[in-house]
C-alpha cells in the first residue's frame, strides 16, 4: 500500500513514506500505554498549558503548514490557513474549557452524598480523512488530551506529510512520547488494531464504507466507538429568502474546500415561488468561478484531492445522467491536467438515480424544486444520511419550526452548515454517531463514574 504524497493540482508524486511494520506499531501501541499511566496524573493545567503551546507552534507556522495542506490535498491557499487557525482555536477551546466541563457534578441522592466523576479510560485510536487534515485532527485529540488519555493517529494515506508535522508539533511542544503517536499504516491494519486490549476507544472520521468496518471490530471487541460519516445536506431556499446573500451562500456552501466538506451544500431545493430566479443566479456564480492552482489566492475552485476521487466523482454525474439526470451546468473533468472537475450543476433527479442518493464529493450541485415548505421536508428527510442542513428564510420563526422537522444532526437556519469549537457536530442516520466539539465532544471517551458516600446506617 502507498503512502505518498501526489500534488492533485498536477498529478505528479513528491513524496513517499514507508508503511510501519508491525514491529514498529507494537512498539508505538505499547509506548501509549506506558505514557497513559503517567499523563493521567497530570493536571489539568499541565495539559491546557501542552495545547496552548501546541496552538501557538500551529499559529506561528501557519504558512508553512498551510502549503502543506494545499500542496496534498489541493485546498486553496486561504482555506488552508484557515484551516490552520480553527484548529489552533480549539486547542485553545480544550485547554481553556476542559476543566470545566469534566468537573464532578454533584448529585443529590435520598441518602448520603455522590458524585460524577470524569476519568480518562487509556489508548485511543483515531482514524481521520484528509479534507480537513488539521482540523479533523484536533477536534478530536484535543478534548482527550485534557481528558487525561492518550492518542494514535491514522491519518488518511494521502496527506503523510501533514499527518507527520502534527506529530512534530506535539513533539516541539515538548509532549511526552507516546502521548500523540502517527500511525503509518493502511486502513485496514487501523481497523484490526481495534482488537488490541490496549486500545480502549477508537473515532473515525471517513466514509461509510471505513466507518461500517471500525464499529464492526468495535462492536465485536465490545469498545466505544464514534463515528462522523458522509453527508449529502439540503439547502433549502423558501419564498421569502433574502435571494442576493442566499445565493452568495449556496456558492460557499457547495464549492467551500473544492466542494468536499461532508457538510457542503449538496442537495439545493428551492420552492417554485423563486426556483428560476434563484437557479439562474446560482448557475451564473457559479460559471464564472476562477479555476485553477490552488496556491494561487486568486484561485476560487481548486483539484479535488486525488485523480481518484476525481475519477470518482465524473462517474458519478454519467452514470446519473444515463439514469435521467439533466446536465444544467459543466458535467465533466476540467480540461487541464490535474484532478479537476467542472462546476456543474444537475436536475431533474429522482429516485433511483445514483445522484439523487450519493454523496457528491466535490464541485457538484443537485438541484430540486418543489412546491412548498412541506414538500421541501418530505425531499430533505428522503435521504439515508442526516448529518447537516441549512434554510433561508427571513422568518427566523418559520426556520425553526421547519428545523424541528429535519432529521439531521444539525439545522442552520441563513447559513450553510459550519463548525466552529464551541458548538457540536455530529450526525444522524447513516452519517454516525456521537458528537465532537463544544462541551459534547469532550464527554465521549470518559467513565463517568459514580463515586457513592454513603452513611453506615443508610438503608440498603
Ligand atoms: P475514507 O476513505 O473512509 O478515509 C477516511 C479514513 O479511513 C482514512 O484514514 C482511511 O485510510 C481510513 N480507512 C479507509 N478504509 C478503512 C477501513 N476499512 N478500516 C479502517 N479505516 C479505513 O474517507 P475519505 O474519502 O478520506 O473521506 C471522505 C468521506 O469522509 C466523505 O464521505 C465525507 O463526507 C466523510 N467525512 C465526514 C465528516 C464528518 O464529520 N461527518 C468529516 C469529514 C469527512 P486510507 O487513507 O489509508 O485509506
Amino acid at each position: 500500500m502507498s503512502i505518498q504524497t501526489i500534488n492533485p493540482n498536477t498529478n505528479k508524486v513528491l513524496k513517499s513514506f514507508e508503511e510501519m511494520t508491525e514491529k514498529e506499531v507494537e512498539a508505538k501501541i505499547a509506548k501509549a500505554k506506558v505514557t497513559f499511566a503517567d499523563w493521567k496524573e497530570t493536571s489539568y493545567q499541565q495539559r491546557a498549558d501542552l495545547l496552548h503551546k501546541v496552538a501557538t507552534l500551529m499559529r506561528i507556522k501557519k504558512s508553512e503548514l498551510a502549503k502543506t495542506i494545499t500542496l496534498e490535498m489541493g485546498k486553496v491557499i486561504a482555506q488552508a490557513e484557515g484551516e490552520i487557525d480553527l484548529s489552533a482555536d480549539i486547542l485553545d477551546y480544550y485547554a481553556d474549557h476542559g476543566e470545566e466541563f469534566l468537573a464532578d457534578k454533584v448529585l443529590d441522592p435520598e441518602y448520603g452524598e455522590a458524585i460524577i466523576r470524569n476519568s480518562p479510560i487509556g489508548v485511543l485510536l483515531g482514524v481521520m480523512p484528509w479534507n480537513f487534515p488539521y482540523y479533523q485532527v484536533a477536534r478530536f485529540a484535543a478534548p482527550n488530551i485534557m481528558v487525561g488519555n492518550t492518542i494514535l493517529l491514522k491519518h488518511a494515506s494521502i496527506v503523510p506529510q501533514c499527518a507527520a508535522a502534527i506529530e512534530e508539533l506535539f513533539e516541539e511542544a515538548n509532549a511526552p512520547e507516546g502521548l500523540y503517536t502517527n500511525l503509518f499504516i493502511s486502513g485496514k491494519r487501523a481497523s484490526a488494531l481495534v482488537s488490541d486490549k490496549r486500545i480502549k476507544g477508537v473515532s473515525l472520521t471517513g466514509s461509510e464504507e471505513a466507518g461500517a468496518s471500525i464499529a464492526m471490530e468495535a462492536g465485536k471487541h465490545l469498545k466505544k466507538v464514534v463515528l462522523e460519516l458522509g453527508g449529502n445536506d439540503v439547502f433549502i431556499i423558501l419564498e421569502d429568502a433574502d435571494m442576493e446573500k442566499t445565493v452568495e451562500w449556496a456558492v460557499v456552501g457547495r464549492i467551500n474546500n473544492n466542494g468536499q466538506c461532508c457538510v457542503a451544500s449538496k442537495r439545493f431545493i428551492a420552492v417554485e415561488a423563486i426556483a428560476d430566479e434563484f437557479i439562474q443566479k446560482f448557475k451564473d456564480k457559479l460559471s464564472k468561478m476562477k479555476v485553477g492552482d490552488p496556491m494561487d489566492p486568486t484561485t476560487e475552485l481548486g483539484p479535488l484531492s486525488s485523480e481518484e476521487a476525481a475519477v470518482h466523482l465524473a462517474d458519478q454525474v454519467e452514470r446519473s445522467v444515463n439514469e435521467g439526470a439533466k446536465v444544467l451546468l459543466g458535467g465533466k473533468r476540467a480540461d487541464r491536467e490535474g484532478a479537476f472537475m467542472e462546476p456543474t450543476i444537475l436536475t431533474d433527479l429522482k429516485p433511483g438515480i445514483a445522484a439523487y442518493h450519493e454523496e457528491l464529493f466535490g464541485p457538484v450541485a443537485t438541484f430540486y424544486v418543489v412546491k412548498d415548505e412541506q414538500a421541501a421536508i418530505e425531499l430533505a428527510n428522503d435521504s439515508d444520511f442526516g448529518l447537516g442542513a441549512s434554510v433561508f428564510t427571513q422568518d427566523i420563526e418559520r426556520g425553526k419550526r421547519i428545523a424541528d422537522q429535519i432529521d439531521t444532526g444539525m439545522v442552520f437556519i441563513n447559513h450553510p452548515t459550519w463548525t466552529q469549537a464551541d458548538l457540536p457536530f455530529g450526525g444522524t442516520k447513516r452519517s454516525g454517531f456521537g458528537r465532537e466539539l463544544s462541551a459534547l465532544g469532550i464527554q465521549e471517551f470518559v467513565n463517568k463514574k459514580l463515586i457513592r458516600i454513603s452513611g453506615l446506617n443508610d438503608p440498603f
